[in-house]
Formats: structure tokens, C-alpha cells, sequence
């Protein structure tokens, strides 16, 4: 029986586990895929106090290092069922069930997909929703990135010192991300015989391709004009939701699946608590994953006092 589980190896659970692990408490990470969860695939970040520029993977490392030398316990599985509302909490994985007195779920976001025919057969095969992890595949090829906020232009900033022609498909006239980023893609489509094409208020409408993506099929939402575009990859980068499908029924989520906590990362349920991008929230960055990591770590402690 652990004091507390923690799924989700992101900077909310690193940054909870260091806390609880400075406060002796016995507990147990679960992750299902890396340690460092966005960060570890985020190529520069440059709004972490402390650190001027440091690339996500080397921030992820750092966070993991801190933690482990403090003894963390980590298991990678995927957390799929959840019986946490007596007092003794029960989580499942596809590598053994485990029980704690309390739980913090940082599960994080995920990319968002088109929801367009035969993005999954493309998956790994033109269709990325990273273009950190599988930019690289992509030199001197031609792609496209959807999408109009921070992560679109990061990505398409990322790809423009490998690919031979990147489109940034759009489907608003403005795009939603921060001024220093759009003036730095702007400014590349500006150029002359830029490799910069920006399509607006253009949406995806089909993906072709026999083994994998070829071409995509774009549509102008105000003229219904179609456009085909010969591309070798397909960036994804609409947005983000969380992964909380098991947790229906069981916690409250706000209307996009985020999980509703106080300030104090409880949740609904008592010894249940979320921290990060999971959480409904305003801001979703490193930082703030941090400090409700903090804080929800304070939290269990508090718990842990009264039910022991
Ligand atoms: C491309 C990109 C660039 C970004 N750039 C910046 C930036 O410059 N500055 C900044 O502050 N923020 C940036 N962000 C946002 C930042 O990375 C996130 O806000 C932050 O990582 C959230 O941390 P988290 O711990 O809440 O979640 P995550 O980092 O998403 O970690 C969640 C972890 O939980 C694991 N998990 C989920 N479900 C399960 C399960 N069922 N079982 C086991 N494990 C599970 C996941 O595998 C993941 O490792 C960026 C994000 C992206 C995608």
C-alpha cells in the first residue's frame, strides 16, 4: 500500500513526486510512455525561469534525474481502470493492479485529431502529430502543417531547416498563437521564393495515398474552392484534450474532459487530486504543471495527516 500513486511522468508528477519524496512519503509512478511527458518532445523552451533556452529533452532528463535520485519507484503501464473512491485506492495497468491511500493523476493532453478518412491508416506514414519526434523523417520533403496556434508555428519554424516546402493550413484568417512566433513565420513566407506558403481559412478534406499520405485535398471555407497538395508528411497541430474517458462518471470533468479541482488540486473524490494540463485550467504550461504539482503534493500530505 503506497501513501501515494502518481500517474503520469510529466513536469506535474515529477514535480510532485520530488515533493513527496522530500517528505519521505512512499510512492509509486506510473507512466505509460517516457519519462517528461510534453516537454520530452518540445525541441527549445524559453519561458522556464532559470533556464534562458533549454531544449525539452534535456529539461525532461533533468526533472526524471532530480526525482530519481531521491529514490523514485517507477513503473511504465498504462493506468486503464480506476476504483478510487473508498478510502483504500485501486488503479489497474497492463502491468499489475496497485493500491495507495491516495491518488494524483497527471495525465496531461493530447494532440487533437482531424477526424478525417484515413488518418489513422496514415499514422507513421505521412501523419505526424509531433514534428519534434518525426520532423527529421521529412528532409528535403514536402509538408504541410494544420493548425493556428503556438504548437503549429513551433512546428512549422522546427521543420523549415529540414523540409523543401512547408504549407501552414489554416482554417481562420488569423491565427492564435503569440506575436514573437507568427512574426517569425510571417516573416520566412515574406521571403522571396520562400518555401513559406501560408493557406488560410482552408480546411483538409481528404487524404490520399496508397502505402502512405501523397496528397491531401484542401478546401477554402469561404469560396468551396479545392485545392490538391502533393505532400510527403502532414503535421497535425489543432489543439489539445485530455485523455479522461475511464474517469467519466467517476470525477467531475469540465464539458472538454478536463478534470475540475479546487485550488488545492483536490478533486471530487477525497484523496484524489489532479495537477497540470489534465486539470481545468487557464494556463497550460511547464510552470504552472509545476506548481499544481506542488501544490497537490502539499495536499496528499495534509490528507495523509488526518486519515493515518
Ligand atoms: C510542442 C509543444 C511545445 C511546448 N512548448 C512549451 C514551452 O515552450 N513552454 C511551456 O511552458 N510549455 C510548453 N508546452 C506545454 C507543456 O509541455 C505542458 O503544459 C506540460 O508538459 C504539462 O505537463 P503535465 O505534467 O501536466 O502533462 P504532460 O507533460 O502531458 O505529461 C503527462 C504524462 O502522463 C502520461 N500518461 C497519461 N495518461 C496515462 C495513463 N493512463 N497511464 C500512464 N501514464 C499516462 C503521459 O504519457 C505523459 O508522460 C509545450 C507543449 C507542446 C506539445
Amino acid at each position: 500500500m503506497y501513501d501515494l500513486i502518481i500517474i503520469g511522468a510529466g513536469p506535474a508528477g515529477l514535480t510532485a513526486a520530488i515533493y513527496a519524496l522530500r517528505a519521505k512519503k512512499n510512492i509509486l509512478m506510473i507512466e505509460r510512455m517516457m519519462p517528461g511527458g510534453q516537454v520530452a518532445v518540445t525541441k527549445n523552451i524559453e519561458n522556464y525561469p532559470g533556464f534562458e533556452r533549454i531544449n525539452g529533452a534535456d529539461l525532461a532528463v533533468k526533472l526524471f534525474e532530480q526525482a530519481t535520485k531521491l529514490g523514485l519507484q517507477i513503473i511504465f503501464a498504462d493506468a486503464l481502470e480506476y476504483d478510487i473512491i473508498g478510502k483504500v485506492k485501486r488503479i489497474k495497468t497492463n502491468n499489475g493492479t496497485f493500491e495507495s491511500k491516495t491518488i494524483l493523476l497527471c495525465l496531461g493532453a493530447y494532440s487533437k485529431q482531424l477526424e478525417v478518412e484515413n488518418e489513422q491508416k496514415f499514422v507513421g506514414k505521412g501523419i505526424s502529430y509531433c514534428a519534434t519526434c518525426d520532423g527529421n523523417f521529412f528532409k528535403n520533403k514536402t509538408v504541410a502543417v494544420v493548425g493556428g496556434g503556438n504548437t503549429s508555428m513551433e512546428d512549422a519554424l522546427y521543420l523549415y531547416d529540414l523540409a523543401k516546402k512547408i504549407y501552414i493550413i489554416h482554417k481562420h484568417s488569423k491565427f492564435r498563437c503569440d506575436e514573437a512566433s507568427l512574426n517569425k513565420v510571417t516573416t520566412l513566407a515574406k521571403k522571396s521564393n520562400s518555401k513559406v506558403e501560408i493557406i488560410l481559412n482552408s480546411v483538409v478534406k481528404k487524404l490520399d495515398g496508397t502505402d502512405k499520405l501523397e496528397s491531401i485535398l484542401i478546401e477554402d471555407i469561404l469560396t468551396k474552392n479545392t485545392r490538391d497538395l502533393d505532400v510527403d508528411g502532414l503535421f497535425i497541430a489543432i489543439g489539445r484534450k485530455p485523455d479522461t474517458e475511464p474517469l467519466k462518471g467517476i470525477l467531475s470533468l469540465d464539458e472538454m474532459g478536463y478534470i475540475i479541482t479546487d485550488e488545492n488540486m483536490n478533486t471530487n473524490i477525497a484523496g484524489v487530486y489532479a495537477a497540470g494540463d489534465v486539470r481545468h485550467k487557464t494556463l497550460r504550461q511547464i510552470i504552472t504543471a509545476c506548481a499544481d504539482g506542488a501544490i497537490a503534493s502539499v495536499s496528499v500530505n495534509n490528507y495523509l495527516l488526518n486519515v493515518q
